[in-house]
């Protein structure tokens, strides 16, 4: 099939204001949040499963790739349409479909904004728990692709937790349920396996989450430390003396300096680490265990260790928290943010190790993470116009990972594989194991036509050799 004679169908298909062929149009759908970029052929924005169906026939017939995006906040190139084809935009299927409390389950399409899900149904005293940063903007259908986390998926889960079934279009246009609204279906746990895979294995198009009663009771401390290491160690030992806090955050000196330059909410400057400790539960539980986590504070040198009064101060911490990222604009024009996991117990020996590739690299690199997890997020920042410069910030990332792996940790805690990482899945996996990954892949995607150049390294098992796409610098393909 021509060019022409697609776009004609994808016209018919969607309507002619719904596909994008003209550069202008096209250029915001070049870029997720990562450092990738590729220049979209045709970006379709269908308004129903019934035309997600029809898209990806017509690009079956035409051979072309299909580009699952939500929101485009991923942040590691895996909305980037790597190898041309269509980018299929799922922004238009936005709408909550059902909400049913005495099952606790909701239905949502998944262009849904992931915060919209809660404000959905916290008037009723219930919220979902997945809570990207980037919860203002991401999709859930980009949290089910990339199986997101969250500062409060310490205690609740990442995105697989919370899912019980998706209805997901089919490399043939097949429209199908996997899972339900139950939990435990029986049979193989497709569900599952499409939770995190990243878009290579079809298009979800609806989502059935499981929603949670809001808790009576959260206490949110901030503690200030005067040195790294007594941060990370404390995070080891309030999670060693059992208490599993909802969320435990940390962001460093450089982080805070970011926060307080670019969107202030009176974090101490001169402080080398904050450590956010909330507990949630009944209200002599929270009580009990924020006194607990404050004691180890002290107890590890804590400057201060204070409680937040009321609703507003605790909200404020989390604002400071949550725009962190995009806060790092105040100190540089780049940022390229590292995802990396290593078991809670080497937090201090990462620390330390960041600090080495940044002083190794010359780079400043400002770390703002979910340490409860051991899910770090080293930001290096840096300016793409000095020359070199962005080469040596791959270099200082790859070093990141590298070290998470020495530790006995794993090169993602939550942004997925994507273009990014592909070169370094085999660190983690051997042949066999990637074998069998590309074998179930291959079930669902006979062509490699679902978000190719993705997940995989290159050139990928069974002989499948993968084009380097020309227009991704050289530099910038790990
Ligand atoms: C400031 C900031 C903070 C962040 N904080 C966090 C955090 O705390 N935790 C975390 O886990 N992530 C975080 N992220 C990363 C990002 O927000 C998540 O990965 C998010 O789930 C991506 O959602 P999206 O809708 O933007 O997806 P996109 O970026 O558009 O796509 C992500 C992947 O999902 C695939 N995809 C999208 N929709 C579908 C669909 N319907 N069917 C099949 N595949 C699909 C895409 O092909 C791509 O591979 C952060 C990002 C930013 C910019």
């Amino acid at each position: 099939m021509s060019r022409n004679a697609l776009i004609n169908e994808l016209r018919a298909i969607a309507g002619e204001h719904y596909v994008l062929i003209e550069k202008e149009d096209v250029i915001v759908y070049e870029q997720d949040g990562s450092i990738f970029q590729v220049m979209p052929e045709i970006v379709v924005l269908p308004a129903n499963v019934e035309q997600v169906s029809a898209v990806i026939k017509a690009a079956k017939r035409a051979n072309v790739p299909i580009v699952p995006r939500g929101s485009g906040t991923g942040l590691a190139g895996g909305a980037v349409p790597a190898e041309g084809g269509i980018v299929l935009s799922l922004a238009r299927l936005d709408r909550i479909l059902k909400i049913d409390l005495p099952n606790r389950i909701a239905i949502v399409e998944p262009g849904v904004i992931n915060q919209d899900v809660t404000k959905a149904v916290a008037k009723d005293g219930f919220f979902y728990a997945p809570d990207p940063s980037s919860q203002a903007a991401c999709s859930i259908g980009g949290n089910v692709a990339n199986n997101s986390g969250g500062p409060h998926t310490l205690a609740y889960g990442v995105t697989t937790n919370h899912v019980l079934g998706l209805e997901v279009v089919l490399d043939d246009g097949q429209i199908i349920w996997l899972g339900g609204e139950v939990p435990d279906t029986p049979g193989y746990d497709l569900c599952g396996i499409f939770v995190g895979s990243e878009g290579t294995l079809g298009i979800v198009t609806k989502i059935a989450v499981r929603l949670m009663k809001t808790r009576e009771s959260v206490r949110t401390l901030l503690a200030v430390f005067d040195q790294m290491d007594h941060a990370t160690q404390t995070v080891v030992d309030i999670t060693g003396a059992g208490i599993i806090p909802a969320a435990l955050e940390m962001m460093d000196r450089t982080t805070i300096e970011a926060v307080e330059r670019g969107a202030p909410v009176g974090l101490p400057r001169d402080a080398e680490a904050v450590l956010i400790v909330e507990v949630e539960g009944v209200r002599e539980q929270t009580e009990r265990a924020v006194e607990v986590a404050r004691g180890i504070c002290q107890r590890n040198g804590a400057r201060e260790a204070r409680v937040a009064r009321d609703e507003s101060e605790r909200q404020l911490l989390w604002k400071g928290r949550k725009g962190a990222f995009g806060a790092m604009g105040a100190l540089a024009p780049n940022y390229y943010v590292q995802d990396g996991v290593v078991p809670r117990s080497q937090l201090p020996e990462i620390m330390r190790r960041i600090a080495e590739i940044s002083k190794q690299y010359n780079l400043r690199i400002a770390n703002v993470f979910h340490a409860g997890d051991g899910n770090l997020h080293p930001n290096i920042l840096f300016d793409m116009r000095t020359p070199g410069e962005l080469d040596r910030v791959v270099e200082a990332g790859a070093a990141t990972l590298r070290a998470c792996i020495e530790l006995g940790g794993s090169i993602t805690g939550e942004h997925g594989i994507g273009i990014e990482k592909k070169a370094y899945i085999g660190l983690l996996f051997n042949e066999a194991d990637l074998e069998a990954m590309s074998r179930v892949r291959k079930v669902f995607d006979p062509d490699g036509r679902f978000n190719p150049a993705k997940l995989f390294p290159t050139p990928v098992s069974c002989g499948e050799v993968r084009r380097q796409p020309a227009n991704i610098p050289a530099g910038l393909w790990l």
